[in-house]
């Protein structure tokens, strides 16, 4: 057991036997001694240690305390899972270890961003010219794309932010609904426009924005620089804003529409389900991620931006010591994200594309939105158990008596090892939040969730 060969065997063997063994494991290691698991980890060696016993040592002492996230009963947060081409595609790039910096560093990484790049935006019906960068997830895709509204705005009125930065520029208004995810504020602070410039705008009752105030609080203040941020498929309940009514009334205030799809973006990507995003296609920027709906392996989001000059000024640099920026008319991945040296996400995004295909991808998302209905339809006919949203998408909210009561099975069902299932209080109300989003989940076990559930209303 020495050669490369046999350890990365070895390590592949090991995944795959995680990956098969999945389903029956405990979905939460809720019985796992941590202290444990810390001491098995805890001895940095006076010297070095062969490979091989290096791979043991660390499955052995982080197994027990593996989260059950590809398999087929994590319902948690929306972590999708990870489709065999992905992840062995995931494998590989950790093999080929190609800076995908441009096409200097890694021509195969630059091309095969440039191709998944495009599938993308006809899978998701983004505009054709719209630029992209593979960035780390949601988060970086906000980001990105915030930064390039402001580098845009700021423009606009005269400003060049990326010389002359915020102080002494005109003010930067941005818009979103009390509703908007948390990474969105990250990125104004980080961005400067700071948290508390947000102007919020008041939600319908499934937390769509309403669009009667969207309208009063864009005339309350000036036409300057203006970012509004929408939301497709609502963190908590999965709802869609009205793109094309809301869009039409932020580019009247000439303001740069940024719109967070972090998973209900794919929903375009879907017949069943794409006239929730109508008119989505008018806006000036799109985030959503690769690791949660398309099951690629983490981490990887994009991000789109409908002025490729206002997202390449912001995010490019050059330096003397680098060529190959747009090497033999190659689009070099690096002007598009925050990171130089980076790992190339593309290889597996374009196989995740590439197993599933054009109705692959559409029967992913029909079938997990299929499951979220069966899960609403079965837990609303246990006695004392409401559905708290419109079953829309792949979302699904359920409340349980008082908020107590909620806590107390969610409690009960994430220790039973049979699923898991997130909290998180919406309009006021504990609920029990079910994201279905992973390739593995059947009915067979939806129905085995809600038997978990139902003894833990039983047993609360
Ligand atoms: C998950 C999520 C994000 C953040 O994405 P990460 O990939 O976790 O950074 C942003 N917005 C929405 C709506 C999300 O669901």
């Amino acid at each position: 057991m020495d050669s490369l060969l046999d350890l990365l065997t070895n390590a592949a063997a090991r995944a795959a036997d995680h990956r098969e063994k999945v389903a029956e494991r405990p979905v939460f290691p809720s019985d796992v001694d941590l202290e444990a698991v810390r001491a098995a980890l805890s001895s940095l060696a006076e010297g070095p240690t062969p490979p091989a016993v290096v791979i043991d040592e660390l499955v052995a002492a982080v197994e027990p305390a593996l989260v059950a996230t590809t398999g087929p009963r994590y319902f948690g947060f929306v972590v999708g899972g990870a489709l065999d081409a992905a992840t062995a595609a995931d494998v590989l790039t950790s093999g080929w270890d190609q800076p995908a910096f441009n096409a200097f560093t890694s021509p195969a990484a630059a091309v095969v961003e440039d191709v998944a790049g495009g599938w993308l935006k006809e899978l998701l019906g983004l505009p054709a010219g719209a630029s992209f960068g593979f960035v780390t997830g949601g988060q970086g895709a906000n980001t990105v794309a915030l930064a390039a509204a402001r580098h845009h705005v700021l423009a606009e009125a005269g400003w060049d932010v990326e010389q002359r930065g915020l102080l002494g520029g005109p003010p930067v208004r941005v818009v979103a609904t009390g509703e908007r995810h948390a990474t969105i504020d990250r990125a104004l602070r980080l961005l400067g426009l700071g948290a508390g410039a947000l102007e919020p705008v008041t939600t319908d009752a499934q937390g769509a924005i309403d669009l009667a105030d969207l309208a009063q609080v864009l005339a309350s203040g000036s036409d300057g620089p203006t970012i509004v941020c929408l939301q497709a498929g609502n963190v908590n309940s999965g709802a869609f804003d009205d793109f094309a009514a809301a869009i039409a009334e932020a580019h009247d205030h000439r303001a740069w529409v940024h719109v967070d799809g972090a998973f209900g973006l794919w929903a375009a990507a879907n017949p069943g389900t794409r006239h929730l995003t109508a008119g989505i296609e008018a806006a000036d920027s799109w985030a959503t991620d690769g690791h949660k709906w398309l099951n690629v392996p983490y981490d990887v989001g994009y991000a789109f931006c409908a002025h490729p000059r206002a997202h390449a000024a912001t995010m490019s640099y050059t330096a003397a010591y680098l060529t190959g920026q747009g090497q033999g008319g190659l689009r070099a991945p690096g002007d598009y994200v925050l990171e130089s040296s980076r790992r190339a996400r593309g290889f597996a995004t374009w196989a995740a594309l590439r197993q599933l295909g054009r109705t692959g991808v559409a029967e992913l998302v029909e079938r997990c939105c299929a499951l979220a209905r069966r899960f609403a339809e079965q837990l609303s006919a246990i006695d004392n158990v409401t559905i708290a949203n419109d079953v829309v998408l792949n979302q699904v909210l359920v409340g349980f008596g008082d908020d107590e009561r909620t806590d107390r099975i969610i409690e009960s069902v994430q220790r039973s090892g049979e699923c898991w299932m997130g909290a998180t209080t919406w309009h006021g109300q504990r609920l029990m939040r079910i994201s279905v989003s992973s390739w593995r989940t059947t009915e067979a076990d939806v129905d085995r969730s809600v038997a978990a559930i139902l003894a833990a209303t039983e047993s609360s």
